[in-house]
This record gives structure tokens, sequence and C-alpha cells, in this order.
């Protein structure tokens, strides 16, 4: 009998992608998806484990699993399971707790369940990469795993606990899994995993691995997720210049006190990452460079943070995602004394994300009258498409009868008086 499966994905692009190549697998047997509040015989939770506040949105996912159907099989995988594996264990309300190691097993884990087997997730091969390409997902663009875990140890990161080691993807695997998501239909491929730049399998690192990517045949455009500013040169950004790869990257600046980055344990320093964003910017007018920033991490000082809000000023992003600093229990910064004041972090994070939207809105106006490459990925309810443009800006097409995962061309002439400024269009050619 066919059963109803449902999945929670907590976190990052990374376990976005997991979910979607084991729901894909599901999907192509005795199961059928359902939407995870309405009453499923399995539910499979993948969790985040990035902050306090991310734990404590997995547990309540749980919770809210076993209320819809507490009979249901309740499967808890990903980072938050990968970090309190023992804890969790003990939790009446999970029948199998999956860490990262293990994730690809998850349908085996279910099958064996419903043959009546004794099953141990852990008895189940350790496998980083054994997903097959998902066809079905939950997504209009196709997020392709190309590495996993990390060296780098920032004193601020549980990551490379819950991930381990930096692993690379076999290249030929990779190109395989793209090529057939490619004839899936799909139109984007989004390149993820924990640390890009470190990408390294026999002779091929990051920037051999995109330019290589980037001459698969086929109608379809390459993004880049987000990525740490070290493992690549400046000779990366030539392939910038190809059409097929999308002008935007996420590059995580954290701070733009090089007292803090040294705190951090990051891998460059400020002066470096102004000087890459520069370089960038210039060779590439109009690329949107986004990123990350810590604000109150363990002895930032007032003086620190001028200087993070001088280096964002001086760089213009196109957004800033703001992150109030958490301590994380088995992380060497929880062991840092000079902790800051909540009251002044909440002070710190609302000055950048003031600085975040100023510059949100500005890059987003130099856009009007530029025409932009949109993948419609909704049709909303007046009719018009929605979807992102190359530069990950998003636009509403005010046009009836477009389709989804389609591109088109878009003539820009406005955007929305909304808290997020949408780039608006309605002069459309189907994009060749
Ligand atoms: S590079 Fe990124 S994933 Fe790795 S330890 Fe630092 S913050 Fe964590």
């Amino acid at each position: 009998m066919t059963k109803k499966i449902a999945f929670k994905t907590l976190g990052c692009r990374l376990n976005l992608f997991e979910t979607d190549a084991i729901a894909s697998a599901f999907s192509k047997e005795d199961y059928e998806l359902v939407d995870f509040d309405s009453p499923a015989d399995v539910y499979v939770i993948n969790t985040c484990t990035v902050t306090n506040q991310s734990d404590s949105r997995s547990r309540r996912v749980i919770k809210q699993a076993r209320r819809i159907n507490k009979e249901a099989l309740t499967i808890v995988t990903g980072c938050m399971a990968t970090n309190y594996k023992e804890q969790l264990q003990q939790n009446e309300q999970i029948d199998y707790v999956v860490d990262n190691d293990h994730k690809t097993s998850v349908f085996s884990v279910v099958e064996s369940h419903y043959k009546g087997e004794l099953v141990k997730p852990d008895q189940f091969d350790k496998d980083l990469f054994g997903y097959a390409a998902a066809d079905e997902t939950f997504h209009t663009r196709s997020l392709i795993k190309i590495q996993d875990g990390c060296d780098n140890f920032c004193t601020f990161c549980i990551i490379p606990k819950v991930r381990g080691r930096a692993t690379s993807r076999p290249a030929e695997n990779i190109f395989e899994n793209i090529r057939k998501v490619i004839d899936f239909g799909f139109k984007e491929i989004v390149l993820t995993g924990v640390n890009l730049g470190r990408y390294n399998y026999k002779d091929y690192n990051f920037e051999k691995l995109v330019e290589e990517i980037l001459e698969i045949p086929g109608d379809f455009r390459v993004r880049i997720s987000s990525i740490e500013p070290d493992g690549y040169s400046d000779s990366f950004f030539r392939l910038f210049a190809h059409p097929k790869l999308t002008p935007h990257m996420h590059i995580c600046l954290q701070s733009g006190s090089e007292d803090i980055l040294l705190k951090m344990r990051r891998m460059y320093t400020a002066k470096l990452f102004g000087e890459m964003a520069a370089k960038l910017k210039a060779s590439h007018p109009g690329f949107n460079l986004t990123t990350d920033v810590i604000v109150g991490f363990p002895g930032e000082t007032e003086e620190d943070f001028k200087q993070t809000l001088q280096l964002a000023k001086q760089i213009g992003f196109g957004h800033i995602h703001t992150f109030k600093y958490s301590v994380r229990k088995g992380t060497r910064a929880e062991r840092m004394t000079e902790q800051v004041p909540e009251k002044l972090k909440t002070q710190r994070s609302e000055i950048i994300r003031q600085l975040a939207e100023e510059m949100k809105l500005g890059y987003r106006k130099t856009f009007v009258g530029k025409t932009q490459k949109v993948l419609v990925e909704k049709i909303n309810e007046d009719g018009f498409a929605t979807g992102f443009g190359e530069h990950y800006v998003p636009v509403i097409i005010r046009k009836q009868g477009l389709e989804k995962n389609s591109f088109y061309e878009v003539l820009i002439n406005g955007l929305t008086q909304s808290d997020e400024p949408i780039l608006t269009g309605a002069h459309v050619n189907q994009a060749i």
C-alpha cells in the first residue's frame, strides 16, 4: 500500500540538496510525497545546528510531526541529529536518528523498518555523496553537492564537528549528476557544499571544476552558493565572463576588524577581502556581491564594529545577512571570556541591518532601464510570473501567460515599494 511521506528541511542549501535527493528516491517507489503539515506515515526532518535558534527550531519541528500523527515513523537526520545523537536516541518521539555520515541510507532505514527488520542506521555504509540525481525536487533550481565538511575550524563554528573534514566529490560523478538534471529539464544548477573553494579532487580544484561544468552542453546556467573567501585565486573571477556563470557570489566576510578576524581564526584579512572585492567589481561591473556579518563576537569593541561598517560601505554589498554572535557549545569561542552583552549585539545588528537595506535598495535601483534574464519559478495569484535574474535579484514580471521553469529577457522598469524591493518589468522576450 502506498505510504504518505513528508519532509522538512532546516538550514543550508546542502541540506536542501540532500532532502531533494532522498525525497526523489522515495517518490520513485511506493511513497506519496505530502506537505509536512498534513498527516503522513513517515516524517523525515533534516535538521540544522548552526546556531542555538536552529536547534530550537529543529526541536519544534520534531514535536510538530508528533502532534500531527503520533503513530507515524519519525526520522531525524542532519546536523542537529549528528551534534546531539545520543541525546536524541533517548527521545521517544523519534524512531531513528540518522547522522550526516549515514544520511544516504534514510531510504534503506525506512524500507528495512517496514520489512520488520531490526535497523541501526549506523549499520549502513558511510557515504557522503551516494545520492542519485533528483528529478522530483522542492525547487525550480537543481542543487548540486560538490563537497562536504571543512578543515578551517573557525572559532565560532560548529560545522566541522557535525560535517567532518573537507571531502570532495569525484568530478566525473558531479558532471554526471549535472548532465542528468539538465536532461530532467532543470534550467539552473546551484553548486553547494560546506567550503566550496576548497574543492580538491585529483587534478581538479574549484576553478577547474567550474570551468568544465560551464562546458557541459545544454540551455542552463550555473550559480555558486555561499562560499568562503579562501581556497581559490583571483584568476577564478575570469570565469564570470562566461555567459552561463551567473554574476553573483555570497562571500562570507563576518567582520571588517583584523583583530576580530584573527580571533575568529578566519583565513584572510579585511584588507585582502577589500582588495579581492574591488578587483571582482572592477572586472565585472554590476556584479552582485553579498555577504554574512557576525556582530557581537567576543571581544568586539566599538572600534572593531566601526571597522566592519567602514569596510562594508567601502565594498558596497548587494546585501548583507547579519547574525548576532551566539555561543555554540563545543566551539573554541565558547571559552572566550569577553562575551558582548546581548543589548549591545542587538544595537549593532540593527545598525548593520539598516545599512544592508540601504545598500540593497541602492544596488537594485541600478537595474532600472536594464534587462534581466529571469528564470520563472512561480505564477502568482494575479497570473504574473516571479523569479530571479542572473544577478540573483528577485523580479516580478507583470505579464500573464508566461511559463514556469523558462527563461525570459525582461526590461526592468521599476521596483516595488515594499520592505523587500523587487524589480518589476513588463516588456518580455522569450530568452534564447
Ligand atoms: S570556513 Fe565556514 S564552515 Fe568552515 S569552520 Fe569556518 S565558518 Fe565553519
